[in-house]
């Protein structure tokens, strides 16, 4: 038969499945130029400049790798992994395959979208030609190959756990009508292609015996036409909702990873990117996991996902808004990579804590110059064993620094942030840039990962910042100071803001085996717990942080390391006040006593001991 000299078939039940395709399709391409024509001048500049580098493949290839393959979903379960894969890849796979199939049959003719998708309703004899018995295996192999993870979503409903889920995300009306449309697609292709084949014996070993095993009990030429005229509705149904449904995750999480590529971020202020961010959220409900007010205080409606839900269809609630320790685990986990912990921080602009006035103390400053600009935070200040322990260890060194908030005067600006003033904020951090640069120093060194990360994302300081322990391995390195390693086990917490916030994770564990035997604990790196001193949330008690800090200890002291080394002041102080024999120590600390040897190096229960004595010394 040759196809090439066919006019294009033609049957009305292709209708609903064309007017869901180009509804679709227009919805979303308008929404894409709407968004990105919205976006900043400095924005689109760099969507522009970045275009034609190779951030554009890049871009590609993670769209290939999370959007089709789904790999951060494999790395927290397989078979999540597979559920979405199957479906993405799958049906992507499809799409391809029965275009490829169409114009090969019809000699590279160009066709109407709908042919591809009811090829094998127009032309029941693909065996007999070249290649048709090819084409119909692939195509029913890819069929089974999503049909398995339909089953599996299917599954995932009612038992979520063995999906590595603990809890799973509540649909509003019009997702689960989407989601319904969603799962009849392929079985209902299933039923219409089995039926063909019943009919025509024209597919392969899934279709051919789906059809005769329908044929045996059902008068299937009366549901030839019905079939087909179901899988279209369904195609069709499906694309009309998904603009309004969480379904439009799909193409905006397309979107999301080309702006990202190119530069593109969150604001202190919402913008268009956080409606493309907000659209990209699956509602997988990976985030509800990771969050430790659910799984250590039993908070369970304030999560990530359901934040972001609120904020796509609405306002969120105060509570929604403030429930949250931006300890950015849900960040980490989640598979879009939405920037989560900056939304809120954007969403608490209502609440005003400070006003001008709060710190109108710091116009009469000066600092004395000096080569290290050493800044403890008040954090550190309210911890004062960790700044004395680090300046100890630069007066060892031979260091020339200047202390300059030495009388705990001057703030980084992370409460005025936190609480989105973040007007207020940088008028406080252009005054604290004049002030360092005034000094003449070249390196800023402080102890508060806090105050770490805000000096590194909002100061635009031409001088390299350091944590602590950063610049006391670099000391170390430059053989400015020695330390003696011990026997004593020490496991290292990896603050939120250290670790997750600026990825400073090898410095504090290269110095630490310096002086001793670093164990890792189960949920170290990317994965560390929050301490539960965070000041991002301010609507939990005491006891709840107590809480945090006692599950957060027990799971770092599970591996009986002789100390729990931190490397954050707040995390010290959290630790300290829930711990009652796990010997807490900041980092600092550890290396300082390291280096006052007092020849204790062989049992490591005197070796504690001792460890504590000298820190408390130190306190
Ligand atoms: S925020 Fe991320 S992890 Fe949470 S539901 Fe949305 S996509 Fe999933
Ligand atoms: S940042 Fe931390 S506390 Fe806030 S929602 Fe995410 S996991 Fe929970
Ligand atoms: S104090 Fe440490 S663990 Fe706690 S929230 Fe801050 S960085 Fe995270």
């Amino acid at each position: 038969m040759d196809l090439h000299a066919m006019h294009f078939p033609y049957h009305p039940f292709v209708l609903p499945f064309t007017i869901g395709l180009v509804f679709v399709f227009f919805y979303i391409v308008g929404k894409w130029i709407y968004w990105i024509s919205r976006l900043g001048k400095d924005d689109r500049f760099k969507i522009l400049k970045n275009i034609f580098t190779l951030k554009t493949p890049q871009a590609i290839y993670e769209v290939f790798m999370e959007c089709l393959l789904h790999r951060k979903v494999f790395k927290k379960n397989a078979l999540l992994g597979y559920m979405h894969m199957s479906l993405a890849l799958g049906w992507f796979l499809l799409i391809i395959l029965g275009n490829l199939e169409t114009r090969y049959f019809t000699h590279g003719r160009i066709n109407p979208p709908y042919f591809p998708i009811f090829f094998e309703f127009f032309e029941h004899d693909l065996i007999s030609l070249n290649y048709g018995r090819f084409f119909t295996v692939a195509m029913d192999f890819l069929l089974l190959f999503i049909l398995t993870g339909v089953g599996l979503a299917y599954f995932k409903r009612f038992k979520s756990k063995p999906l590595g889920m603990q809890r799973t995300t509540k649909h509003v009306p019009i997702d689960r009508w989407a989601l319904t449309a969603l799962w009849l697609i392929f079985p209902l292709r299933l039923f219409a292609q089995g039926v063909t084949a019943g009919l025509y014996d024209a597919g392969s070993f899934l279709t051919n015996p789906v059809g005769n095993l329908l044929a045996s009990f059902l008068p299937i030429h009366y549901l030839y036409y019905p079939s087909w005229w179901a899988y279209s509705f369904a195609l069709g149904s499906f694309f009309v909702l998904l603009p309004f449904s969480r379904y439009m995750h799909i193409p905006t999480e397309i979107l999301l990873i080309f702006l990202r590529k190119y530069g593109v971020a969150e604001k202190n202020i919402h913008s268009t990117y956080t409606k493309v961010e907000l659209s990209s959220c699956s509602r997988c409900g990976i985030c509800i996991d990771a969050c430790q007010l659910g799984s250590d205080l039993g908070i369970v409606s304030t999560q990530s996902t359901y934040f972001i839900k609120s904020l796509r269809y609405d306002k969120p609630s105060d509570l929604l808004i403030d429930s949250c320790m931006v300890c950015k685990r849900c960040d980490q986990v989640c598979p879009v990579g939405i920037d989560i912990a900056s939304i809120r921080a954007n969403e608490r602009k209502e609440l005003h804590l400070f006003d001008e006035n709060s710190y109108k103390y710091i116009n009469g400053y000066r600092y004395k110059s000096a080569k290290i600009a050493y800044f403890a935070g008040c954090m550190g200040h309210l911890t004062p064993s960790v700044y004395k322990a680090t300046l100890a260890l630069f007066d060892k060194a031979g260091v020339d620094y200047n202390f300059i908030d030495k009388d705990g005067s001057i703030c980084c600006g992370r409460p005025l942030q936190l609480t989105g003033q973040e007007d207020a904020a940088m008028q406080l951090i252009e005054k604290n840039i004049k002030l360092i640069e005034n000094c003449g120093a070249t390196v800023l060194v402080t102890s508060c990962p806090i105050c770490a990360k805000v000096f590194n994302d909002s100061y635009n300081l031409k001088i390299p910042i350091y944590h602590h322990s950063q610049y006391l391995l670099k000391l170390a390195k430059e053989q400015k100071l020695t330390f003696n390693k011990t026997d004593i086990k020490i496991t290292y917490h990896d603050p939120c803001e250290l670790g997750r916030g600026l990825g400073v994770y090898e410095e504090p564990r290269e110095l630490l085996k310096l002086a001793g035997n670093l164990i890792e604990s189960s949920n170290s790196r990317e994965n560390s717990l929050c301490c539960g001193g965070s000041l991002g949330i301010t609507n939990i008690s005491q006891e709840q942080r107590h809480t945090i800090a006692t599950i957060t200890l027990d799971e770092l002291s599970a591996n009986k390391a002789d100390i729990v080394a931190t490397a954050c002041p707040l995390c010290k102080k959290t630790f300290k006040s829930a711990s009652e024999n796990t010997m807490i120590a900041d980092i600092s600390e550890i290396m300082l006593d390291s280096i006052n040897d007092r020849g204790i190096k062989h049992n490591p229960k005197t070796v504690s001991k001792e460890v504590v004595k000298s820190i408390n010394i130190n306190r």
